[in-house]
């Protein structure tokens, strides 16, 4: 019998998948907008100016604080800009334009080469020097994932390849075509942090990317596959980790905290480049869908704007409603589409008019299908009437802090509550008074 997690739902449009047959192919825009936000964490600093000539590689922005990344030139060419844009939040944020030369002339890189032979210490200093943030959609840090606290032991590194996000299939498609890769770069995390047992978990609607996998783990040490049921929201890391290990991570806690590290595929392959090649994170593929007139996956420089790759993908197919990136359950929603696509953008989904129309909320009828859905357990109809109430002491006694936004509460609810956007702002507003009760400290 396949593993499986509690809850959860099966969203119909996330099992149509139409790019999942689809190779990936190249789309290098003339020119990018690179945000200097694309980590959690404190923005980078530009270090170019306008006018400076960047070689593909090469360090645009530096990185600040603990969570600091640097970020890279994803093309050769002219710096055309160094100013402030309003990004997904509506914050304004740091950018760097460059005008593509198309000569893809490259900074020096520094391979460090096998990733079975190179010394462990010089793993993590690498993945950080790459620029590497989850690229599955969290885009945390990874050198500081992979920094384990004093007291803390990893015993298993688990890739997640569920990509259980209804619409994207990106890791998909990567799995099928570069899995050697994917599993080097799980090889080089285990053996960073010297952990003998690494698995990679992926949905039974992925038969090619299961075959593939399966191929390139015969041989390594320590790594196999493990077949997962498709179920919203497996790719969740608590989901993952209780599948995969039959251990569950404590609310309020860490992965590490039941002795695991889950890091996504792509951030394996992003790893991989960085140790075998020296290769920072300059592209990724992502998937494009919904209302466009040719789906597809498409390997993108970093920073390439929307409307570019809209217009790869032929262009809309109707007047678009709502553009995510990421997929519909747990993407975000762009005001227009002229902002710059980032290393954790897995997937751009365009919804039509009709499509975006939010329904009305109706009063809830005590069905409890939310309370079913949940995957970790939680009381999604009674966590709502707090939130509504602005109750947050209350919300955070019923464990509002662990929900994971998920969405399969409101996707399942008959009464079209708006559940997730009620648990987001009271996550917002207890993460808020916890700053300020810490800050007058
Ligand atoms: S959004 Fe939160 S409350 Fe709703 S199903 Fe997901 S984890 Fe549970
Ligand atoms: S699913 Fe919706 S209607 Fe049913 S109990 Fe939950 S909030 Fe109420």
């Amino acid at each position: 019998m396949k593993a499986t997690f509690r809850g959860g739902v099966h969203p119909a449009h996330g099992s149509k998948r139409p790019t999942q047959a689809l190779a990936t192919r190249d789309f290098v825009s003339d020119t990018v907008q690179i945000v200097m936000n694309m980590n959690i964490g404190a923005p980078s600093k530009p270090c170019v100016k306008k006018g400076d000539h960047v070689k593909v590689g090469q360090v645009i922005g530096e990185p600040v604080g603990f969570l600091g990344l640097p970020v890279h030139a994803s093309v050769s060419g002219e710096v055309v800009a160094v100013d402030a844009i309003p990004y997904l939040t509506g914050d304004m944020v740091q950018s760097v334009t460059i005008k593509n030369d198309f000569q893809d002339e490259w900074e020096e890189l520094h391979p460090l080469g096998n990733v079975e032979k190179v010394d462990p210490a010089q793993i993590i200093p690498a993945i950080k020097a790459a620029g590497i943030c989850g690229m599955g959609g969290a885009s945390f840090p990874t050198h500081v994932k992979l920094t384990i606290a004093p007291g803390k032991k990893c015993e298993y590194v688990l890739a997640n390849g569920a990509e259980c996000e209804t619409h994207i299939t990106c890791d998909d498609r990567l799995m099928q075509e570069n899995a050697t890769r994917v599993v080097d770069g799980l090889r080089a995390v285990m053996r960073a942090l010297n952990v003998s047992q690494g698995i990679i978990g992926i949905e039974d609607n992925k038969p090619a990317a299961i075959a593939a996998m399966q191929k390139a783990c015969q041989g390594r040490h320590g790594v196999r596959v493990q077949v997962m049921k498709t179920k919203y929201p497996q790719g969740g890391e608590k989901q993952l980790i209780k599948v995969l290990t039959g251990r569950e991570v404590p609310s309020g806690g860490l992965p590490i905290d039941c002795g695991c590290v889950v890091v996504n595929v792509g951030t394996c392959a992003a790893i991989a480049d960085a140790i075998i090649d020296g290769k920072p994170v300059i592209d990724r593929i992502c998937t494009v869908t919904g209302a466009v007139r040719s789906p597809a996956n498409l390997r993108l420089r970093i920073g390439t704007i929307t409307e570019d790759i809209i217009g790869e993908c032929g262009g809309y197919s109707t007047d678009p409603g709502k553009i995510f990136f990421g997929g519909a359950m747990t993407g975000m929603c762009l005001p227009n589409d002229q902002l710059p696509m980032a290393k954790s953008t897995n997937g751009i989904v365009v919804f039509t008019k009709e499509e975006a129309v939010s329904a009305e909320e109706s009063p809830c009828i005590r069905c409890s299908k939310c309370v079913d859905a949940c995957p970790i357990g939680l009381n999604p109809y009674d966590m709502k009437i707090f939130a509504d109430a602005e109750k947050w002491d209350v919300c955070k006694k019923k464990h509002v802090m662990d929900c994971m936004l998920c969405g399969a509460c409101a996707f399942i609810c008959p009464a079209r509550r708006w559940l997730t956007p009620s648990f987001k702002i009271a996550k917002q507003k207890i993460a808020e008074q916890a700053k300020k009760e810490a800050a007058a400290k």
